[in-house]
């Protein structure tokens, strides 16, 4: 879906697909440089990243990429950080010795991803570091040392490319600011 085909319910296009792939090109390569010998078990965090995780893992000129999916509550159908962390779904890999770098959407409160990374640093990986698409400025204010981000992006709610309001606008290829008439 584009963003003409959503255009009243959107106030603006904040990233075009080409944007987003030009950018996940740009990570892959800090990655690859990063991670040089090195194998990497990439860990989506569903259902956000699901856009994220593909282009991102497809990208990755290695084949020492695996990639492993764990689901976590977020914010349901609200538009408001809930700070509640529950695992829905967990990894099927053991992390023992592994090197994992957690893919994700977005970082708002941040509070998610600080308990996710801890969380895995407690099951024995070698290393835990975080790739997030964009960030928002309230990020800042929790410690959590994101390695890799996208995009820093205004304090406003964005949908497409895997971020949902109410489960619907993950099929929208670019990014863009929901209008509030649709959630108020
Ligand atoms: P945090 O714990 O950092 O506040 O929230 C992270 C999660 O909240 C993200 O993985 C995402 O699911 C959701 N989220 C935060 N901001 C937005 C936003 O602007 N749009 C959408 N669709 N989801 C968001």
């Amino acid at each position: 879906m584009e963003p003409a085909d959503v255009r009243d319910d959107l106030t603006e296009v904040l990233l075009t697909e080409q944007q987003i792939h030009e950018k996940l090109a740009e990570i892959s390569r800090r990655i690859e440089t990063d991670y040089a010998g090195r194998s990497i078990l990439l860990v989506g965090v569903l259902r956000g990243a699901v856009m994220v995780m593909a282009d991102l893992a497809r990208e990755l000129k290695s084949p020492e990429v695996e990639m492993d999916w764990m689901a976590v509550s977020s914010y349901g159908a609200g538009t408001q950080s809930s700070g509640v962390v529950r695992i829905l779904k967990d990894l099927d890999t053991d992390l023992t010795g592994r090197h994992v770098l957690i893919v994700e959407d977005i970082i708002d409160s941040g509070l998610t991803l600080s308990w996710l990374r801890a969380n895995l640093e407690s099951r024995g990986t070698a290393s835990v570091e975080i790739c997030a698409l964009l960030r928002k400025p309230d990020a800042a204010k929790v410690e959590v040392d994101v390695r890799y981000v996208g995009f820093e992006i205004p304090n406003a709610f964005v949908v497409g490319y895997g971020l949902d309001y109410a489960e619907k606008y993950r099929n929208l290829r670019a990014i863009g600011i929901l209008a509030p008439h649709v959630y108020t």
